[in-house]
Parts: structure tokens; sequence; C-alpha cells
């Protein structure tokens, strides 16, 4: 029996369904929450291949009516405007109403695009997630968040739009490449720290999970979404001036200038930029004396046991501390050019602050890097 995972928003609620077999119930699963059995399945190559006819059958048997199947190229190069003008056309050709449901079926790249899709078809249609790699599962399938790429910088263009229902097969995650799956643990590990009895868990079990136990692999996907609902729920357009949806960008101010320093040329996935970003903020907290000296240690060793990097020094290339400040000093959180950070002072303790002396910062990046 999957869970079910409510998401209590005050203008509409929803759930986050949880377990393994459900593409081929989907139809069952979907329809009391769809105004009508039409539907629009938008999909990149790889996962169509895989996993769309079974998705299409089991949809068919329960009398939908698919009108229009999308499929993009795998990538992150997917998620541009020009895509998103595919995807719409994609989806209005074959005459779809507003009573049509968008179907998001792949990873974060096709959730956001579809997502944006179905936010500004026709000024907005009905949009399910059936997110099919562990980032998605555990971070961008919830949330509300979608959107596309710019050349000014990721994700700069977009929508809040809320899916009526999430599916999350955790079968799907069977033929997901090893490095997507640890990667996605990043995420894992991040809500981990922020949820507290959930680190020790992900300590506990990330390792069995990572070779493919069904049972972790649940728990993994339905503790994260537990963790981020209740963080989107209490802060559903990241408006919480402290806290709120901020304290999900854990790691992320390192992740995103370690990411732009490569220029997305794939050298590092999204999940292993936040993997060493979640290293790095452990090792600030400690040096600023929020947190035990233990703490640093003690992240990079699950990171490591899990196959992520831990820390600078296992990526592939070489970062300079002032290339890296440099990145962080123009990210999009920064307020009033002042860098902020999430911060522990232990699992399931974090708090953001904008007061990091920089000249911190900068010693951290040189004696890690
Ligand atoms: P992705 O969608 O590119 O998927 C990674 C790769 O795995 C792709 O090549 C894809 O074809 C393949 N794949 C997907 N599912 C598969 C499966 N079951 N079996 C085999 N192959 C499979 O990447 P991702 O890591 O899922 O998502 C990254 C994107 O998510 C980024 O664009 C990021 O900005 C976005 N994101 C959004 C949010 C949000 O709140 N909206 C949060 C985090 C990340
Ligand atoms: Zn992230």
């Amino acid at each position: 029996r999957p869970a079910r995972l409510p998401v209590a928003l005050s203008a509409n609620a929803y759930e986050v369904v949880v377990g393994s077999g459900l593409l081929p119930r989907a139809a069952g699963l979907l329809s009391p929450h769809l105004p009508s059995r039409r539907v629009a399945i938008v999909s990149d190559a790889s996962v169509a291949a895989l996993h769309l006819p079974v998705l299409r059958a089991g949809l068919q048997e329960g009398g939908f009516d698919i009108r229009a199947e999308v499929t993009v190229p795998p990538g992150e190069g997917s998620k541009r405007l020009s895509m998103l003008e595919e995807v719409l056309e994609g989806i209005l050709a074959a005459g779809a109403d507003r009573k049509t449901s968008v179907i998001a079926l792949g990873g974060g790249v096709v959730g956001d695009l579809a997502g944006f899709a179905a936010a500004v078809a026709l000024r907005g249609m009905p949009f399910v997630q059936i997110p099919t790699t562990l980032l998605a599962q555990v971070d961008s399938s919830v949330g509300g968040k979608t959107g596309v790429n710019l050349r000014a910088g990721k994700n700069l263009a977009g929508a809040f739009h809320q899916p009526r229902i999430v599916l999350a097969d955790t079968d799907t995650l069977a033929t997901l490449p090893a490095r997507e799956l640890r990667a996605g643990w990043g995420e894992v590990a991040k809500h981990g720290l922020l949820q507290g009895p959930l680190w020790e868990w992900c300590e506990a079990c990330g390792p069995a999970a990572m070779a493919g136990d069904p049972e972790a692999l649940r728990h993994a996907v339905l503790e994260s979404c537990r963790l981020k609902s209740g963080v989107v729920v209490a802060d559903e357009r990241e408006e919480a001036p402290e806290g709120g949806r901020a304290l999900l960008n854990l790691g992320h101010t390192f992740a995103h200038a370690l990411e732009a320093e490569c220029g997305y040329d794939g050298t590092l996935l999204h999940g292993e930029a936040v993997a060493v970003g979640l290293g790095l903020a452990a090792s600030l907290s400690a040096r600023l004396g929020h947190c035990a000296q233990e703490w640093p240690g003690r992240v990079m060793e699950h990171l490591a046991a899990v196959g992520l990097p831990a820390r600078i020094q296992d990526l592939p290339r070489g970062f300079s501390a002032e290339a890296l400040l440099g990145r962080m000093r123009k990210d999009k959180k920064v307020r009033d050019g002042a860098m902020r950070f999430v911060l522990l002072r232990g699992a399931g303790e974090a708090f953001t602050t904008a007061d990091v002396p920089a000249e911190a910062v900068e010693a951290l990046l040189r004696d890690e890097g």
C-alpha cells in the first residue's frame, strides 16, 4: 500500500503518494483529483523509452484520453524558453482545454519545464508530477516551483504552479544510473540535517538505499517529502524573512558557486555540488562556533559512505577560493550585498544568517580547496 502524504496548502491541498507499482495504477490514483480524464504527457526521450509504455497502458485501461505525448531531449539543455514553446505547441495542438491535465513524467528538468508550460498554457492547466529521479522524488516535484533557465542564469523565468497530485513510484528508480541516484541523495542528506532524526536514519541506512534497497528508498522519499512539504506549507512563496523555505538552501550557496564555476558543463551534478556544499556548511558552522567540532567530520563521513563527494578536493577539478567567493557574492539570493548562509547548530537545528564575515568564508575555501 502506498503512503499518502497530505500537503495542506491553504488554496489547494494535494497529496504526495509514495510507493511501488504506482505507474500501472495511475488511472485510479489520478482520476479523483483531476477535472477530466483528458491528459497530455510530457517526458524526456530516455524516460519515455523506459517508463511511458507502462503509464500509457495504465491510463488507457482506466479510460483516460491521452491527447498528446510530448518528448524533449534529456538533460538540462531542455530547460529553455524555446523548448517551452515546443511543449506548449505540442500540448495545445491536440485541442487540450482547461480541464486537460498536464502530466510530467521524468526528472526535475521535465517537471520544471512541463510545470511551467501547465502554468501558462490557457493561463493555467491542471498539473500532475510523476517524478522518476531520486532528486525529483525528494525535492523538485514538491513545492510548486517551475521554470526554465535564461542566459542570465538558472531558473530565472518561472512560476509557482502546484500540482494536483504527485505520484512518486520508487520502482522507476531501478533504471536510474547509479550516479544520478547518488546525486539525489545529496538532497536527502540535506533534508536529514534539516530534520534531525532523519539524519541519523541517513547515517544508518544511506548505503543500503544507494545499493537499491526498495524499503530504504521508500523511506528516504517519504520522509524527505514530509520535511519539504512541511516547510513549503509554512512558507509557500519563499517570503519568510528568516527560516522558512530559505532553510532548504542549506549547502546551496556553496553548491551554486561550484556549479556556476563549471559553467553547468556536466562536470558536476547538482546533488554532487550540494553534497560538497553540505560539508562546507558544516565546516563553516564549526569554524564560527555554532556547532560541535565533530559535525564536519560526521557529515563528510556519511557523504563518503554513500559515494558522494564530501569536499572540494574530491571533485574532478580544482576551484580558486577567489573565484568561488566572487560567484557567491553574485548569487541571486544575495540581498543588500550580504551573502546569506544556512548554518547548523546540529542536526535539526539549521538557521539562516547574513552575519558571516567574508574572510571566514574565504579562509574556509582556501583551506578546503
Ligand atoms: P534530469 O531531469 O535531467 O534527470 C537526470 C537524467 O536522468 C536525465 O538524463 C534523465 O533522462 C534521466 N532519467 C530520469 N529518470 C530516469 C529513470 N527513472 N531511469 C533512467 N534514467 C532516468 O535531472 P534531475 O536531477 O532529476 O533534476 C534536475 C533539475 O531539477 C534541475 O534543472 C534543477 O534546477 C531542478 N530542480 C528544481 C527544483 C524545484 O523546486 N522545482 C528543486 C531542485 C531541482
Ligand atoms: Zn538543490
